[in-house]
């Protein structure tokens, strides 16, 4: 019987869980809601652990569980050092509990470099080696891939390109400083923007609506709302100030641009591809391709198989 991967995304929405074998394929999918308390989180995790080990019992065995989390590892105890949005996981040791309860050896990888693996392993990046991802969700995550392996950083911090500061004197951000990436690029930020600059356009469909989403400010630009169009001209631009430095530092084949924002791909990539080659080095700007993400709402649980893998290869 062929060896399973169980890989797990856990978001401050949603947990989503797959099994995986070792050539990349998604057997089975499963989600909850997240809860809000620490054993809440992994009583959910293990109850899809065994309705997904269930529904696979005829296809071979799960010998190793790979957990995606918003937070930052701490990767020699197991542990999350901090997580922003599910603070209620702070310093918590999750991979031995959860392992203790499975039976089975836990990794844990930060989301936004999960993502960037899995997009590496089998997404919009595989041909390269030196990669940027980029997720535009709620926030701005980021992940980088050098010489095909991923950068965590001394403290596992590496890749926090949503807190790249595009604009000094600019909006104050969650955390601590003002004018990052997150408060122009990210879903909040489109929402927030259309509901600033609606006095602009008196005649726009947006203004003066309640509940707006950044689905919403996509739909309206996808219509010709100039408003909804000048958000998303915006965020692009902003997105290509940030991208422009990390090509001058990094020297990328590829960025790619995942998450929720990233709907709006023909609204923004313009904007920002000709901000980035207006402000990266001649030779680097020409070079990297700026490309749209191809595994969506798959890439963390993938990029978490991966590394469970490449562990079990490295045990075997
Ligand atoms: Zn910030």
């Amino acid at each position: 019987m062929q060896q399973l991967i169980l890989a797990a995304d856990l978001g401050g929405t949603n947990v989503r869980m797959a099994v995986v074998s070792p050539d990349g394929t998604i057997h089975f999918r499963a989600r909850r809601a997240t809860p809000t308390a620490r054993q809440g989180i992994v009583d959910a995790l293990v109850g899809l652990a065994s309705e997904c080990r269930k529904a696979t019992e005829h296809l071979g065995r799960v010998v190793s569980f790979g957990v995606a989390l918003p937070a930052v590892v701490d990767f020699a105890s197991g542990a999350v050092s901090s997580a922003p949005n599910l603070p209620e996981l702070d310093g918590f040791a999750i991979s031995g509990e959860l392992s203790a309860r499975l039976g089975l050896p836990v990794l844990l990888e930060n989301d936004a470099t999960a993502a960037a693996i899995g997009e590496h392993w089998l997404g919009a990046s595989r041909e390269f080696k030196n990669i940027i991802h980029i997720t535009l969700g709620t926030g701005v995550g980021g992940g980088l891939i050098l010489n095909g392996e991923p950068l965590r950083g001394v403290d596992g911090t590496a890749g926090e390109v949503g807190h790249i500061c595009v604009e000094p004197f600019g909006h104050p951000c969650g955390c601590g400083s003002v004018g990052c990436l997150e408060q122009y690029s990210s879903g909040s930020a489109v929402v927030r923007m259309a509901v600033e600059r609606s006095a602009e356009f008196p005649t726009s469909r947006l203004t003066r609506r309640e509940g707006l989403t950044a689905y919403d400010v996509y739909k309206a630009a996808a219509e010709g709302d100039e408003l909804a169009i000048e958000v998303f001209r915006t965020m692009g631009f902003y997105l290509g100030i940030a991208l422009g430095g990390l090509v001058n530092v990094l020297n990328p084949e590829a960025i790619t641009v995942g998450g929720g924002v990233a709907n709006g791909w023909d609204m923004f990539h313009e904007t920002t591809y000709r901000e980035l080659q207006y402000r990266a080095f001649q030779r680097p700007a020409e070079r990297v391709k700026l490309v749209r993400a191809s595994l969506g709402d798959d890439a963390g649980t993938l990029g978490v198989a991966c590394l469970a893998i490449k562990d079990l290869a490295k045990a075997a």
